[in-house]
């Protein structure tokens, strides 16, 4: 059992319309912890008859909700970020027990969670509207921001707590409801969400979760014309279809994607800065997010002493389970994940790479593997165009600048990108160059509240956080008021 110093944060039902659903049993799962392998719990599911009703109880929520004032909508919020940091520990500890990550990044991941709360907080008293110069003397121009109405959102695993928030607190902030459905393998971070929303006040049917089969549940909540705007994070191909689903009925739709990261190395950068950061950018979480540097792009004159000082970083890294003190790597999240991992490195390696570090299964045995290194990688190889969601560092030489921005662009992927250079020409020429929603300079890690998150090319639509994020609730309503003089 989880030692929480609150046991009543880990619920195993469905939230639907304030209240904890008793679920059908055909639609019960277990959720396993990847470090063990051994149960978690049983979350009960749903079906297509429950994701319709929590459609309907969002719905009604929705009416009620965008006709509170602003700021009695921010007050909620805020309660429920002081009560998610309040929780911190608990949620931390249930968020390891299903995802993996050691317990410390859950603690980030649980305070960067409620960042978005208290961002959206803030955001919800501050959507203005506007007044247009007319074209006529008579007439006045005015732009209301509506809520969209019902929001749907699918999230995925590597992040079960964030993902979750970052859709969330802006829907709820812009005064509209939403139905969440989290990745099976960590429901239990997002229905600790749910009964820490109740006790803020946030009222029935604003913000519910539902899991059971998501074929299922995906159908109901992209097809249902009350659903009026949909919101996924996961892969590109999964996010491509339930775009397709979401057409018939025309929604606002939000993708956030896979990504391949490039990570570009140049002659003049601060060496012993780019290990760090790419440490950073490439291994958390174990390699699996889509923000991870996928490639990492070293020019001629560095990749010697670059590729030396990254593989003793990567040697000092401690794989183990999450709750281990001082344990760096987690587990991956299942072995369909470790076969992708295994299957980039094999090509690869028949391609002409040589792995300098690691390259197998750890010997924890289960999902664990080891922090890899791979050099000699070239762009005919999988790992340079698939997002490899692993601990596996390719590293690939260049020799000019123009050859970097090519290869980083050689992709259909445009999601985050990094470079390091000291060189401020550089820095705007690659800068501009790159075609990616998100740089990170002489930096490894990007993400805030207060920052645009999302991808260009099919990494995605729509941006997430920052004063952008909330626009993807509201809707514009234009009024032409004639003859005002009478
Ligand atoms: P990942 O590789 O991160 O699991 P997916 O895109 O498969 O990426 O999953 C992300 C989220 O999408 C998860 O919540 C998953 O349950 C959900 N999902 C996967 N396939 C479908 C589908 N066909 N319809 C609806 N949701 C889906």
């Amino acid at each position: 059992m989880l030692q929480l110093k609150d046991a009543g944060l880990f619920r195993q039902r469905c939230y639907i319309d304030g209240k904890w659903t008793a679920g059908d049993a055909a639609d019960e799962f277990d959720v396993i912890n990847p470090s063990s392998g051994a149960k978690l719990g049983v979350m009960t599911g749903i079906g297509e008859t429950g994701a319709k009703q929590a459609v309907d109880a969002a719905e009604n929520a929705s009416n009620i909700w965008r006709h509170m004032t602003a700021r009695q909508r921010s007050r909620r919020l805020m309660r429920w970020h002081k009560l998610i940091m309040e929780n911190q520990d608990d949620l931390a500890v249930i968020m390891t027990a299903e995802q993996g990550k050691p317990l410390l990044e859950s603690k980030g991941e649980i305070a960067y969670s409620a960042s978005f709360v208290e961002w959206f907080a803030e955001e919800a008293v501050r959507i203005y509207g506007d007044v247009i110069p007319s074209h006529e003397r008579e007439s006045r121009l005015i732009v209301l921001k509506e809520p969209v109405g019902v929001c749907a959102a699918i999230t995925p695993w590597n992040f079960p707590s964030a993902m979750i928030t970052r859709k969330a607190a802006p829907a709820l902030a812009a005064g509209c409801s939403i139905i969440v459905k989290p990745a099976s393998q960590t429901p239990f971070s997002a229905t600790a969400l749910a009964e820490l929303s109740r006790r803020a006040g946030i009222p029935e049917g604003v913000f519910n979760v539902i899991c059971g089969d998501s074929e299922k549940i995906g159908n109901v909540l992209t097809r249902n014309e009350k659903v009026r705007k949909f919101s996924f994070t996961g892969s590109t191909e999964t996010g491509s279809k339930l775009m397709e689903q979401c057409a018939g009925s025309i929604k606002k739709i939000s993708l956030e994607l896979g990504g391949n990261a490039p990570f570009i190395v140049f002659d003049d950068a601060d060496i012993d800065a780019a290990v760090a950061g790419a440490m950073a950018s490439k291994y958390r979480n174990t390699g699996q997010t889509c923000v991870c540097a996928n490639r990492i792009l070293v020019q001629n004159g560095i990749y010697d002493e670059f590729s030396k000082k990254l593989l003793k970083a990567v040697q000092s890294l401690i794989v183990g389970d999450g709750f281990t003190e001082n344990v760096t790597q987690g587990p991956l999240i299942d072995m369909n994940a470790v076969k992708k991992v295994e299957s980039h490195i094999a090509d690869a390696q028949s391609k002409g790479a040589e792995i300098l570090t690691g390259g197998r299964r750890h010997s924890l045995g289960g999902t664990f593997f080891e922090p890899t290194v791979l050099a000699d990688t070239t762009s005919d190889m999988k790992i340079f165009s698939e997002e490899t969601f692993g601990p596996v560092a390719p590293l690939f030489k260049f020799d000019t600048e123009e050859e970097a921005v090519k290869m980083a662009n050689d992709t259909q992927y445009g999601l985050a990108s990094y470079f390091y250079s000291k060189d401020s020409a550089r820095i705007w020429r690659v800068s501009e160059g790159l075609e990616y929603g998100m740089v990170g300079i002489n930096t490894g890690i990007i993400s805030a509240a207060a920052a645009p998150f999302g991808g260009m090319k099919q990494s995605g639509i729509g941006r997430e956080g920052s004063k952008y994020g909330i626009d993807e609730y509201l809707e514009i309503k234009y009024l032409c008021m004639g003859n005002v003089y009478g």
